[in-house]
């Protein structure tokens, strides 16, 4: 079997908290297990949200807990730049892609008129495009076009997308009522998550992505892109959302959990390893003394369910009993 090539791709708006930390270590180990490759990528394509200080702090904790990578970051390699800020280039090719396709339209909304007309919610949360710049003419897009700068939207078929989630197992999504037309470039020229994160996952040869569940829904209307823009698609594995003791998710924003916060508080990279929750699910009693030991009882590409016990060996963390959901 060829070996996976997996990937770390966060977005350095904030410090990396125990939830990010914890689905880099399934990631990590999904593809390590099986003898594959790892590459990390600096999703800061929103350079107002994003710090620099926050990419080379992501590095180092990775670092720090043995999540080594082999392309990215420091490393660099045979699809650099990894900077998405750097990628807008080769964005902007994947994109007139999808305009030879007839998919992607231009929308002159404003915000409030999307909030004002854009019920019912997606799945997600998000707003569900109502359309109303679907079928403009080229006179009307000409006249709008000397008002305001246009986003791009693509144009979703009437069609139901189904894959199987490694860890959440099989789903499906109608894409004109789950997602709607979504965006792939803002009025402000910036790419969007959405395109970026399939046409580098697809151009740098990613074969698995294991990320936070609050992607999940997002993963149908990924495929939709893999497929367009004439990428193989890759596995999808979704890793449980770890919850404060509040019951609130944890945010980068609210600098919850970093991992500098959590070796304060007495752990040594070497003992998060056995102190992890998520051993209790993955390995036998005692804790493993390091991250390789864990590999023989890695069950496979996914994470652990929710049945598994999630407590054991887990003393001290303030989250251990919120970790499966
Ligand atoms: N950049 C996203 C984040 O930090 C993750 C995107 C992905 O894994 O697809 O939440």
């Amino acid at each position: 079997m060829a070996r996976p090539v997996g990937r770390f791709a966060p977005t350095p708006s904030g410090y990396l908290h125990l939830g990010n930390l914890f689905c880099s270590l399934i990631a990590w180990l999904a593809a390590k297990s099986r003898g594959g490759e790892m590459i990390l990528r600096n999703e800061d394509l929103d350079v107002e949200r994003s710090r620099k200080e926050y990419a080379l702090q992501a590095q180092r904790d990775l670092d720090a807990l043995g999540l080594f990578w082999d392309q990215g970051g420091d490393k660099g390699g045979p699809h650099s730049p990894y900077d998405q800020s750097q990628r807008f280039d080769f964005y902007r090719v994947q994109l007139e892609k999808l305009e030879a396709q007839g998919r992607v339209y231009p929308c002159f909304c404003s915000r409030a008129q999307l909030h004002a007309a854009s019920a019912p919610h997606a799945s997600d949360g998000e707003l569900l495009y109502n359309g109303a710049c679907r079928d403009l003419t080229p006179e009307q897009v000409a006249e709008k076009s000397r008002a305001r700068s246009p986003a791009l939207r693509l144009r979703v078929p009437e069609e139901t997308i189904a894959f199987t989630d490694l860890h959440y197992g099989p789903q499906a999504q109608h894409l004109p009522t789950g997602c709607g037309d979504f965006i792939l470039r803002r009025s402000d020229g910036v790419y969007a998550y959405q395109l970026a994160v399939v046409a580098d996952d697809g151009a740098m040869g990613v074969t698995q992505v294991v990320r936070g569940r609050d992607l999940l829904s997002s993963t149908p209307r990924q495929i939709l892109l893999y497929r367009l823009l004439g990428y193989p698609v890759p596995e999808f594995g979704h890793t449980p959302l770890l919850l404060a003791s509040d019951g609130r998710r944890l945010s980068k924003r609210d600098g919850d959990q970093s991992l500098s916060g959590i070796l304060s508080r007495g752990y040594s990279p070497g003992t998060w390893w056995g102190a992890w929750p998520i051993w209790g699910a993955c390995c036998q009693n005692p804790p493993p003394p390091g991250r390789r030991s864990c590999f023989p009882s890695f069950p496979g590409k996914s994470c652990p369910g929710r049945t598994s016990p999630c407590r054991r060996g887990c003393s001290g963390w303030d989250d251990r009993d919120t970790l499966c959901g």
